[in-house]
């Protein structure tokens, strides 16, 4: 049986590059809700063995102040709701900021089923942001870089008990 993750986060934490590299090039479609269309991007990934679906939240970037935190709420409700499990990122170099505070509420509202990912975590300048990330209480992180490839071996292996 296959399963979908969402990845979910605040803007430019890594999620589309994660996205990218799961998908390659086998990106599928979407969703046809109006206005959910250009923001959520669904592709089939291929990790190790796994191969599962993959929804990338997008189009929060180009928001405009005023409705950022409205639509980065209801777009991340609407992953959550069409995920088996959740890979909640943060960026390892900024370590833990109040935005992220937002969607990890978000998350443990909606009862999904989480797992943690610190992202740009090549380098000793990453070090800070992972023990950041354990006060968030969503469990430990994975430590990742989605841009150089590292941590998918242990990104594999959380997703296995899933699959
Ligand atoms: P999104 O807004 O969460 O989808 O983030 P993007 O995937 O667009 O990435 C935002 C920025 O972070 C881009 O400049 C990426 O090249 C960079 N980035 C993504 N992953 C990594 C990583 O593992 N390490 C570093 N150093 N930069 C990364
Ligand atoms: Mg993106």
């Amino acid at each position: 049986m296959s399963f979908t993750l969402a990845i979910v986060g605040r803007p430019n934490v890594g999620k589309s590059t994660l996205f990218n590299r799961l998908v390659g090039k086998r990106l599928a479609l979407v969703d046809d809700q109006p206005g959910v269309t250009r923001d959520l991007r669904e592709g089939e990934a291929k990790l190790g063995d796994l191969r599962f679906t993959v929804i990338d939240t997008a189009g929060l970037e180009e928001a405009t102040d005023d409705s950022l935190q409205g639509r980065m709420r209801r777009l991340t409700e609407r992953a959550v709701e069409m995920a088996d499990v959740c890979l909640f990122m943060i960026d390892a170099r900024t370590g833990v900021l109040p935005a992220d505070e937002v969607f990890a509420d978000i998350l443990r509202k909606k009862n999904a089923h989480v797992l943690l990912a610190a992202n740009k975590g090549e380098g000793r300048a990453a070090d800070a942001g992972v023990i950041e990330a354990y006060a968030l209480g969503l469990g430990e992180p994975l430590r990742i870089s989605a841009e150089h490839g590292e941590g998918m071996g242990d990104l594999l292996a959380a997703l296995m008990p899933i699959a």
